[in-house]
């Protein structure tokens, strides 16, 4: 377990943000109808590690299917920078997108694919 900081922010620099991660650990890539069309690349950690410093009132909520998951993006410039949801057993948890994340080479990452559209 190796946990670095990052920060990560949107596009127009609006939303911007810190969170604690291991990108040692496999990223999620997703097929479902909204990663599949992004192609977001995620890191899930407990909402403790994730700080948000600036852009609360910058995003927007979208919510589909089951509506668990809130899929936050810029009312700027369209980035999904992060996802609020909650874990299996109910702790609040950030969805980051890595792709937003500073000084990171997603494609040195191990990237484990989830079959969401089937779920
Ligand atoms: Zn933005």
């Amino acid at each position: 377990m190796s946990q670095t900081t990052y920060q990560g922010s949107c596009h127009c620099g609006k939303v911007r943000y810190e969170v604690a991660l291991d990108l040692e650990r496999p990223v999620v890539g997703c097929n479902c109808s909204m990663c599949g069309r992004s192609g977001t690349l995620l890191s899930f950690v407990p909402a403790s590690e994730f700080q948000l410093l600036a852009g609360e009132d910058a995003l927007s909520d979208y919510q589909f299917n089951k509506r668990v998951i809130h899929h936050l993006f810029c009312a700027t410039c369209g980035i999904k920078p992060f996802a609020r949801g909650q874990g299996p057993d109910g702790t609040p948890t950030v969805a980051v997108n890595v792709r937003c994340l500073e000084g990171v080479d997603v494609s040195s990452l191990s990237v484990h694919m989830v079959d969401g559209k089937a779920s």
